[in-house]
This record gives C-alpha cells, structure tokens and sequence, in this order.
C-alpha cells in the first residue's frame, strides 16, 4: 500500500482515513496472527432431531487478538479473503478441528463428524484436495467424521470444476455441505448436478419459522426436495422451542443454533461431550 504524505490526508473524510489506517493495520496485524498462531477454534454443536444427541459440530475460526481480544470472523475473514490470507487460516481451522476431534474420539465421547468452513477461492486454488488429505493424514481423524461447508458462490463460479473436485472428496469419504442455501442464486433443481450430501437453510428461513408465516412453506419445500435429491437437511440459526417443534415436524435431520448451545470452547465443547457420553 501506498504511504501518504501530511497534507494528503486532508483529502479524505476522517472517516475514509481511519478506514483505511484501520485497514493497513488489520492486515499488517492479520500478518503477524499468522506468524503467532493466534487463530484459535470454537465449535458449535449439531443436534439430531430423531435421536436429540449431539452427533457433530461446526468449527467456527475465532482471532485471539493481542489488544482487542476476541474476534469474529466478520471482523477479518473478508480481509483475509482479499489479501489471500485465507488459506493459511482455512489449513489451521482444519488441522485444529481435525486434531481435536480425533482426540474426542479416542476418549471414547463418540464416533461425531467435524465441519469446517471452506472460502470459494479454496476451490480454484488446486489445493484443496491436498489439504484435506493432509489434514486427516496428521490428525489421523477418520475422513467419514470430516465435513466441508461451502457456499453456493463456490458452486456457481465453475460448476464444472466444483462437480469434479466435489466427487474425488467424496471419493476420499469426507462430506459435503452447501451453506447458506436460499441466499445465492441457485435453485434447487440446479443441485441435481452438484454431489451433495447435505444442505444446510440459511437462518434467514428460519427466523419466522413456526409463526404464521411463508417461510415455514419455503422451509417446508426445501426440507423435502432436499430428501427427494437424496440429501440431509440441516437448519441453522434455530434459537426458539417454536424453530425446533416446526423443523421436527417437518422432519428435518439436524439443527443447529443458539437454543441448543452458541459456539464454545474446546473446554466448554468437551464438557458438553462428556455430559452426553455419561447420559
Ligand atoms: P456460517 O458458516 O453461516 O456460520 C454460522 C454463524 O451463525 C456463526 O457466526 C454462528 O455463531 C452464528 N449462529 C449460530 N447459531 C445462531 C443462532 O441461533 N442465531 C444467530 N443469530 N446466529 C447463530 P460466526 O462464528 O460469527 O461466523 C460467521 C461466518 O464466518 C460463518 O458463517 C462463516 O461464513 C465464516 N467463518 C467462520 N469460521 C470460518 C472459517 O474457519 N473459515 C472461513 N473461511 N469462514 C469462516
Ligand atoms: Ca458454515
Ligand atoms: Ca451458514
Ligand atoms: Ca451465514
């Protein structure tokens, strides 16, 4: 980037100017995260309707800032997408949740599958079977308890190269799940073409669900259109006893959301395990 000089910045609003100090210096600082391993993960867990246990989790990346403590990813993943940065931060997401999964595993708190967030420019990068293969590799995790998420942006930019990276993932035994479906572009009948195994609805559809409402119509088509093309379904941004009865009537598989549990710690995730194992 380009340093200014005194008088130039009187060219900007000071709302552009601390924008763009901020800026430099959240990718200066993204620099250093990576050099200090600052990235840690949270996981959220995934329920299953038919059995009400616990039978997975979603890794969700978390920044450990030295000063502003703890950070979500809308503070620095777009960031981190623009600068490239990303990759480095999709590998180490992927080997802490596959590490720590194996270990829950051999502790005896069950065979649940771990996902982890994958950024469409991960799929043109050439990679991404080679990370995956790495990660499992390292970890030892079994590739059937590893599931990727990805949204429909890594879909439609070339399907033709999402169809054939999708079937040598599956090949390997790990799963696939399309993200925040509803908010792209794509249609369910455009899926037919895609390997999937599962879709998650966006929380977008789930918030009115239960009321009287159309949402609980477009959920209630998607959940089954979704079982037709063979997929599971799992609804996200459940918070409310309303969300959870509606989506057990309509048969969903899994829900995830604030009414069982916000993401948590490894500790807080352990403890979690260990009270369902004993049950
Ligand atoms: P996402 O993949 O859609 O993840 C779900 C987000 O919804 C999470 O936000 C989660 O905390 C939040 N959430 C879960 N349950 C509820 C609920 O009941 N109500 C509401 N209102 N929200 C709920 P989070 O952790 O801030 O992550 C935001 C986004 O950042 C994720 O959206 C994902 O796109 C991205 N992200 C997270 N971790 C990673 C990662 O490791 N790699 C990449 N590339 N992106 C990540
Ligand atoms: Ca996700
Ligand atoms: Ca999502
Ligand atoms: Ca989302």
């Amino acid at each position: 980037a380009k340093r200014l000089g005194g008088n130039q910045w009187r060219r900007y609003s000071p709302d552009m100017r601390s924008a763009t100090v901020e800026q430099l210096h959240l990718e200066n600082s993204l620099r250093k995260a990576i050099f200090r391993d600052e990235f840690i993960v949270h996981y959220q867990p995934k329920l299953s309707l038919a059995s009400q246990r616990i039978v997975g989790m979603e890794a969700l990346v978390r920044w450990q800032h030295p000063t502003l403590g703890l950070l979500h990813p809308g503070k620095f993943i777009p960031l981190a997408e623009e600068t490239g940065l990303i990759s480095v931060i999709t590998e180490r997401v992927l080997s802490q949740a596959t590490t720590q999964l194996k270990a829950w595993t051999d502790a005896g708190l069950g065979k649940l599958h771990v996902a982890v967030n994958i950024p469409p420019q991960q799929l043109h990068k050439g990679n991404l079977l080679q990370l995956l293969e790495q990660a499992l590799d390292d970890s030892g995790l079994s590739a059937k308890q590893l599931e990727i998420e990805l949204t429909e942006t890594s879909l439609m930019d070339d399907p033709d190269l999402a169809i054939s990276l999708f079937k040598q993932i599956r090949r390997m035994g790990v799963s696939i799940a399309l993200d925040d479906f509803g908010t792209g572009y794509s249609s369910l009948s455009h899926l037919r073409r895609f390997p999937l195994d599962i879709l998650k609805i966006d929380q977008s559809f789930i918030r009115d669900v239960g009321t009287q409402n159309e949402d609980g119509a477009i959920v209630r088509a998607i959940i089954t259109m979704a079982h037709e093309l063979g997929m599971k379904v799992v609804a996200e941004g459940v918070e409310t006893r309303e969300h959870y009865h509606f989506l057990e009537q309509e048969r969903c598989d899994i829900v995830q959301g604030y009414l069982i549990s916000r993401p948590v710690t490894a500790e807080a995730m352990e403890l979690l395990l260990r009270e369902q194992a004993l049950a």
